[in-house]
């Protein structure tokens, strides 16, 4: 797990560094906001830890500036402890706020619950090439285009994307997304797929859903 300290305070900043270090997390740090924004936005971050208070672009700004572009979890660490700043922060998108001065323990504990949701979460939506699955909406796009899809589809969906690049065969398929013992004289599998592949593929430059002719299917990103 990889975390950004955005803290101006060179004291703090090693502080949170060695705690953070000793329990197994990756901790990269920015002494001013314009390189914090920088490393927050183009960097692979589990977590950015913010200051409020920083030089070059203060820590709401950032904030401001990380949401337009992306959702990393972040939580303030503030000694401005005034309830404005509180909620402006959370209303710009931060996830958690923790006032200055604070126990180590108390930190890590919010680092742990903020880490361990955003990873639920990440696990409920599911991307391959450019077709996100959201699990838990039930909602499918493609190239930020929404499809829409019958439930028997959508289960095929749901396996295909949780065993992306495995040769799946159609007696699987069938056990797996119809709960039954495959009649091998019924073209249901083909069928399904067939308009499931339709709905995603047709039109698009790369194509996920391949056959393997007397196999069954595989679902992958290929290059077109
Ligand atoms: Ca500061």
């Amino acid at each position: 797990m990889r975390i950004l300290v955005v803290e101006d305070e060179p004291k703090t900043a090693a502080y949170l560094r060695k705690g953070l270090s000793e329990h197994g997390y990756v901790v990269e740090a920015a002494d001013n906001g314009i390189d914090g924004l920088q490393l927050a936005l183009h960097g692979q971050f589990d977590l950015v830890l913010l200051d409020l208070m920083l030089a070059g672009l203060d820590g709401l700004s950032l904030l401001r500036q990380l949401r337009a572009q992306r959702n990393t979890p972040v939580l303030v660490l503030s000694a401005r402890d005034t309830v404005d700043d509180r909620v402006a922060g959370l209303q710009l998108g931060a996830d958690d706020y923790l006032v200055k001065p604070f126990a180590f323990s108390e930190l890590l504990a919010r680092v742990q619950t903020l880490l361990r949701r955003s990873q639920q979460r990440v696990d409920m939506v599911l991307h391959v090439d450019d077709l996100e699955v959201d699990l838990a909406r039930r909602r499918v796009t493609r190239a930020g285009r929404r499809i829409d899809l019958t439930a028997k589809e959508f289960a095929l969906l749901d396996y295909f994307v949780r065993h992306t690049g495995r040769v799946l065969s159609r007696t699987l398929i069938a056990e797996h997304v119809w709960g039954l013992s495959f009649d091998s004289d019924t073209n249901v599998v083909d069928v399904t797929v067939r308009r499931l592949r339709a709905k995603i593929d047709d039109g698009q430059a790369s194509k996920l859903v391949h056959t393997l002719r007397g196999v069954g299917y595989i679902f992958e990103f290929r290059a077109a």
